[in-house]
């Protein structure tokens, strides 16, 4: 007999369960259905404004329609509103008065990737390169020799603005940064990654073959010539320009298991289209649910699409201007998910985390009451009550979650969006999906994680 078989250790200790052992087949089939949806959202979504047009498109077949001011609002109703194309605030109006609160599911749709300068283009050594500046929390080494994909607007002067695509088809061309042969690194090596790419040198290589004109920069006056035949822009227009180039890859299934699903900005995306799912399936709330995919989120929730932003107030206020509320009352009896990613313990790196408290992958939908750095310093801290409240919504609704922190103390931090909805005076707490590889150009995420995800924003948005 397995001496470690105790009635009394059972039910005396806890013990977090792999969501393997927990679901039974109709859930597994689930779990597979929920991610093919979201596996496509992610290959249709690659910049915060592709996932919004994305939630978009996907929320008008769901029977949303944009709000519009002074709307009469009723209960079941189905609301959007796009702010700037960056970032989306969805409602399902509650059978209760926003004056008690409404459950806010708060995403973003923004990943690290690399932009382009406002003036990209130049020519060295008969190659001409587009000049790049990262934008999040990268590690540059890892963007090297990848196939990138181009994705952004050009805003012109006369007020038109290009969609600009290049890569995603497979018929595009796809752009790559150049490293180092390891037969001439040796200098390379002895750096720290930090050094050994300088940011000035993610560079796109865009052309390489010289314009018929005998002049100075030939390669490059070709690349602007295919440009402006293809698009009519001139070098001026990049001065008006957002181009990102995002990783090439294809979402796909990885593990012989298929359990896994690898791809490029599961951070934040998995938790943004978790949230859609669930507000899709959401009829007649007590409470208003609202989802909130926003921009900004790796540069520090800046930015007037960022969730720093009072463009969230403005919505929620004319909510509730319609029923006669005041929005101070609406927002102290609200609750907030922050939907954002933990990092999953990795035992190849046990080192960084401590197992204990660490997120695991297939254990369900993380909550993590302290973010921060440091003394928990820079998080919101959600409270004992308030987590009791998700273990109770969990529980009833056969939700597997698990508790996470990030990393182990003092070994570094991060933050999301919970600070700035906690600072309205809701009441937050941050829960996702445990990230593989967070940051990286190709992500690693469980699907059942992100079915839990889904599944525990849905009972939260139903609760009674
Ligand atoms: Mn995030
Ligand atoms: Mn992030």
């Amino acid at each position: 007999m397995d001496k470690e078989k105790s009635p009394r250790k059972d039910r005396l200790f806890y013990e977090q369960k792999n969501g393997h052992l927990l679901i039974d087949k109709k859930e597994a089939a689930r779990v597979e259905s929920y991610c093919k949806g979201y596996m496509d959202f992610l290959d249709a979504a690659r910049t915060e404004r592709e996932a919004v047009r994305e939630g978009i498109r996907l929320a008008e077949a769901k029977g949303f329609v944009p709000y519009k001011a002074g709307m009469k609002i009723a209960p079941g109703m189905k609301l959007y509103h796009a702010n700037r194309g960056k970032a989306l605030l969805l409602a399902v109006i509650g059978t209760k008065p926003l004056s008690e609160g409404s459950v806010i599911a708060a995403a973003h749709v923004d990943s690290p990737r690399l932009d382009l300068k406002q003036l990209p283009v130049y020519e060295d050594s008969h190659i001409c390169y587009f000049k790049t500046h990262y934008y999040g929390g990268v590690k540059k080494y890892q963007w090297l020799t990848i196939p990138l994909e181009l994705h952004g607007v050009i805003a012109l002067k006369n007020g038109e603005t290009l969609d600009i695509c290049i890569g995603r088809d497979k018929a595009d061309p796809i752009f790559q940064i150049s490293d180092l042969l390891p037969h001439l690194a040796k200098d390379q090596r002895k750096k720290s990654s930090e050094e050994f790419v300088p940011g000035e040198n993610l560079n796109l290589i865009a052309g390489t073959i010289p314009d018929s004109e005998e002049v100075g920069d030939r390669v490059k006056l070709a690349v602007m010539a295919l440009l402006n035949r293809k698009y009519g822009i001139i070098e001026e227009d990049f001065l008006s320009a957002e181009l990102s180039a995002v990783p090439a890859f294809e979402t796909r299934e990885a593990g012989l298991d298929r359990s896994l699903i690898a791809g490029y900005g599961h951070d934040d995306r998995v938790c943004a289209y978790a949230e859609l799912a669930a507000i899709f399936e959401t009829e007649n709330p007590e409470k208003t649910a609202v989802c909130i995919l926003a921009d900004k989120e790796e540069i520090g929730s800046e930015g007037v699409t960022g969730m720093k932003s009072r463009a969230f107030e403005r919505f929620m206020d004319a909510l509730c201007d319609a029923q006669g509320a005041k929005l101070s009352d609406c927002f102290a009896n609200s609750l907030c998910i922050s939907a954002d990613v933990v990092n999953a313990f990795d035992p190849v790196y046990p080192e960084v985390s401590e197992k204990r408290n660490a997120a695991q992958i297939n254990c369900g939908i993380s909550l993590c009451k302290v973010s921060g750095h440091g003394g928990k310093s820079g998080s919101s801290d959600a409270s004992a009550e308030l987590v009791a409240r998700l273990r109770r919504i969990f529980a009833d609704n056969a939700v597997v979650w698990q508790m996470a922190e990030l990393g182990k103390v003092d070994q570094g931090g991060g933050g999301t969006v919970a600070v700035y909805m906690a600072e309205r005076n809701i009441d937050t707490i941050d829960a996702g999906v445990p990230v593989l590889s967070m940051h990286a150009p190709c992500e690693t995420v469980s699907k059942l994680d992100c079915y839990m995800t889904y599944k525990g924003i849905k009972a939260v948005y139903g609760e009674k």
